[in-house]
């Protein structure tokens, strides 16, 4: 029978897990995390888990599902090497685990700054371990400043100015989640922040970094000395690829997969954020629960022999503070996009279109109506008439190709 083995414990394993004895597979499973817990829900982490020291992590399966299904878990595991020839795989310990198909669902790695390693008031947020320090230590000051303007940097600024803290955030681009959302909703993000106290700073330039007694005291942005109480770091996740890269896999921004998750060697498979994958003739990785979960069901139907490629439409959700914005598709670099307007000023879209009509992306706040009917349209290639679909009238279904 064959022998999958599954490398990280997170999103993208937990969903294979199910999916390969949904599909049919009866041989054994063999899940091996670096961390000490079972896959839980990461996105809890920068939204719910910081502000509430009671909140525990929520596994997204018991530990009676994974018993019942047969999958055996190796936890507080740290696989250090692949032997391709051997078809085994080898633990911190030493120990060696043999497999048929391997697959790699490392995930990804919060950036560091360099020469912050070790300070004792800077964090990081990728992981359990890292939101419980950051719950505990938010607890002791009064301030924090965040380094980086994106998803996490800016739903844990939320959080720590929920709690009644003073909230400096440093972005240096000329606006907030640049890379990930329209001009329009980068600036009302950033009124939403400003308008609940917190303090943002675009094109920000730190220029130095100031420490005493192995902590950051001060930081210099754009010419001018900042003091620094707890200093939060988030610029962006990078693909734990050490492991494809040792083991002579291509890497490229991400492990090299094809539509079927599989890299070049046909026994080894990668899902999840560690993936870069082939999408519209170019390379893409993505780091969202959507694509983790989606490309494990890609990946159990590889490992059980059927041809299913990848095509997924992306969806994503971020929460910060009062605003739940979900984005169907993705925007186009810089796209104005259309406006449909919802109740409030607070709740509407805004829609993006190719320069063939089709609807390739939708940008929801507090609309999540709209964002369920978007991802429909927007996998549907819908080419909705501009006027119709900006009006709130026309109710979005209307819009479904036929
Ligand atoms: P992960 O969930 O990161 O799991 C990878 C696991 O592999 C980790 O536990 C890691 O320790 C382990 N591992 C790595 N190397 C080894 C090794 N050599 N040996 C053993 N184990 C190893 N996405 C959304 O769509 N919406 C959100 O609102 C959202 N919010 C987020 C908030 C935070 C704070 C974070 C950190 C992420 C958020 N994301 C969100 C992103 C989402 O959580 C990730 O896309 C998702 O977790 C990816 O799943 P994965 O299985 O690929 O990787």
């Amino acid at each position: 029978m064959t022998r999958i083995l599954i490398v990280g414990a997170g999103h993208a394993s937990a969903q294979l897990c199910a999916s390969l004895r949904e599909q049919g597979h009866e041989g054994p499973i063999t899940l091996v995390g670096e961390e000490p817990h079972l896959p839980y829900h990461r996105p809890p982490l920068s939204k719910t888990f910081v502000k509430d020291p009671e909140a525990e992590l929520t596994p997204i399966r018991a530990a009676a599902w994974y018993a019942s299904q047969g999958v055996a878990t190796r936890l507080g595991e740290r696989v250090v090497a692949i032997h391709r020839d051997d078809r085994e795989i080898e633990l911190a310990s030493g120990e060696r685990i043999g497999y048929d198909v391997l697959v790699l669902a490392t995930g990804a790695r919060a950036k560091r700054l360099p020469g912050l390693d070790g300070m004792a008031n800077v964090l990081l947020l990728r992981d359990a371990a890292d939101a419980s320090a950051l719950r505990e230590a938010i607890r002791g000051v009064e301030r924090v400043t965040v380094v980086g303007g994106g998803f996490i940097g800016l739903e844990f600024a939320a959080s720590a100015r929920i709690l009644g803290r003073a909230v400096r955030v440093i972005e240096m681009a000329p606006r907030l989640l640049a890379r990930a959302v329209s001009p329009t909703l980068s600036e009302y993000i950033l009124q939403l922040h400003r308008a609940a106290g917190i303090d943002i700073a675009l094109d920000a330039r730190i220029e130095e970094i100031r420490s005493r007694d192995g902590r950051v005291t001060e930081l210099v942005v754009n010419g001018r000395p900042e003091p620094v109480e707890l200093l939060v770091i988030g610029i962006g996740a990078e693909p734990n690829i050490d492991l494809a890269v040792c083991a002579g896999l291509a890497c490229d921004n991400g492990i090299v997969v094809d539509e079927h998750m599989r890299t070049e060697d046909p026994a080894i498979l990668a899902i999840g954020d560690c993936t870069s994958f082939p999408r519209d003739g170019a390379r893409m990785r993505l780091e969202s629960v959507q694509n983790a979960n989606d490309q494990a069901r890609t990946a159990a139907a590889t490992a059980m022999g059927r041809e299913e490629p990848y095509g997924a439409s992306p969806w994503f959700w971020t929460e910060q503070g009062t605003m739940r914005l979900q984005i169907a598709g993705l925007v186009p670099p810089d796209s104005a996009g259309v406006k449909r307007p919802g109740k409030s000023p607070d709740h509407f879209s805004v829609l993006h279109f190719a320069d063939d009509g089709r609807l390739v992306a939708v940008e929801s706040v507090n609309s999540p109506g709209d964002h369920m009917m978007a991802r429909k349209l927007v996998s549907a290639d819908a080419r909705p008439d501009l006027a119709r679909i900006a009006d709130p009238a026309v109710p979005l279904k209307e819009f479904l190709p036929a």
